[in-house]
């Protein structure tokens, strides 16, 4: 949410063509068309382990992946027909995961939905897509956009990129936070018949009263939703509603949710106001985002109920400035981030789970900034804390989709036998210093998702 200006110097990067080279035509297909084929086993000695779960490193064991999952982790694995790698002095950690992305949003909002052809959205978000399983992030929770066709593609092999648990469309009251029609003069399909871009290119859904909010949410659903997302309260860059907003009615909250459960998932919200995590709280919801001016009363709920508290430490961390706000964005940015210590502080204090996203969104040459987050962490967790939030802590989110999880086949997040062959290689010791996973261009010596090497360095 930080994103807004228009700076075009995103670095290229290559390293996807794990391989390439004069080793003949095989070797120098990129690694995501191979993904097709079964992945050749892997078995990688010698690395130090942080397994996502413990809190320390697990010396002397190996890990061994075979059809693009873990097979094995113990001392002196065998494996002849694996290709063995040498990881001494790297730590292996689980891939990463981040619980609130926005995938397809590789440019201004306007421009995406607006301003140009709809197949520059996913040209734009495959390449983004490729930019972030580079940084290390294996599975995303996608807050919002239509990622539908992205995941297909990258689960089939033929784009890199994370796996995607999509919400899809923003479920939305009119004025809402998903509610675009009035940057661009649209008017209220209710009284015109107009049908809205953004609905129509899969980014929301304005719904009011309850008959429309089951609708909306069985829309989202229909679309292979793995949960679902509602707007709940007003924000820093909405069109036209103030931070201080709440939004639906309770009634219209529990309507979405009871379509959520009936499939097997939940929903998370968009949350600033206390008034909106209380309805949301008492309505079911099990994720509540941002969430940043939620009174004591609210967190203890969020306790006593096991929601997930899904906020962001970057965002918050930054200037007006930094964060590239102008206008009538910055006097809203300074209230939320003048909210956001309290919120922090308490959310500890709770002992609440904290979910670890970024909401990195607007152009492409942001996406950087995702890494960062684990730094401006650091003032409230410890490395182990913040990397297990970010891989087994994410995992256990992701799980109360239930039957609409996409990639249930074994868990994700850890490094066990059973689990996802989603992992890396870095260079150094990021419990000791978490700071190198913002470079990641030179601390990720090797990146595997699904058994399949995206990058090596080795
Ligand atoms: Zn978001």
């Amino acid at each position: 949410m930080i994103i807004q200006s228009r700076g075009r110097n995103a670095p290229t990067r290559r390293s996807f063509l794990a391989g390439a080279g004069a080793a003949g035509l095989a070797a120098a297909i990129p690694a995501s068309l191979r993904a097709q084929v079964a992945p050749t086993p892997v078995l990688i000695r010698g690395a130090a382990i942080f397994d996502g779960r413990a809190p320390g490193l697990i010396a002397g064991s190996d890990v061994l992946i075979e059809n693009g999952m873990i097979s094995a982790v113990g001392p002196n694995l065998s494996a002849p027909e694996a290709k063995a790698i040498d990881a001494s002095g790297l730590t292996l950690t689980p891939g990463l995961t981040d619980a609130h992305t926005h995938i397809m949003w590789q440019d201004e909002i306007e421009e995406l939905i607006y301003g140009s052809p709809h197949e520059y959205t996913g040209a734009m978000a495959a390449e983004g897509a490729r930019r972030m399983l580079l940084r290390g992030f294996t599975t995303v929770r996608d807050a919002g956009g239509p990622a539908f066709g992205l995941k297909r593609a990258i689960d089939s092999g033929v784009l890199a990129g994370p796996r995607i648990l999509p919400s899809g469309f923003f479920i939305s009251q009119t004025s809402g936070h998903g509610d675009f029609e009035p940057r661009l003069n649209y008017l209220s399909p209710h009284f015109t018949g107009q049908l809205d871009p953004a609905y129509l290119r899969g980014w929301t859904i304005t719904a009011d009263g309850k008959a429309e909010a089951i609708k909306a949410a069985r829309e989202a659903l229909r679309y292979g939703a793995s949960q679902l997302k509602i707007m709940g309260s007003g924000s820093i860059t909405g069109a036209h509603d103030p931070l201080d907003v709440t939004e639906f009615t309770l009634e219209e909250l529990q309507a979405i949710v009871a379509e959520a459960q009936k499939w097997g998932t939940y929903a998370q919200i968009h949350a600033y106001s206390d008034a909106a995590v209380q309805n949301a709280l008492i309505a079911g919801v099990r994720s509540v985002e941002h969430g940043l001016f939620a009174s004591e009363a609210s967190m203890q709920m969020m306790k006593d109920k096991d929601v997930f508290f899904s906020t962001q430490y970057l965002t918050y961390a930054a200037s007006p400035e930094e964060a590239g706000l102008t206008g009538e964005a910055v006097p809203k940015f300074l209230q939320a981030k003048a909210g956001a210590t309290a919120g922090y502080e308490r959310a500890k204090a709770f002992g609440l789970k904290v979910a670890w996203g970024t909401d990195i969104l607007g152009t492409i040459d942001k996406g950087p900034f995702q890494s960062l987050e684990f730094v401006a962490r650091t003032a409230y967790y410890t490395p182990a804390e913040i990397l297990m939030q970010a891989t087994s802590g994410n995992a256990e989110l992701f799980a109360r989709s239930g039957p609409r999880h996409p990639y249930r086949a074994g868990p994700l997040g850890v490094i066990a036998p059973g689990a996802y062959g989603d992992l890396l290689l870095v260079d150094g010791n990021p419990l000791d210093d978490i700071a190198i996973l913002t470079t990641p261009e030179t601390s990720l010596a090797l990146i595997m998702k699904g058994g399949v090497v995206h990058k090596s360095l080795l």
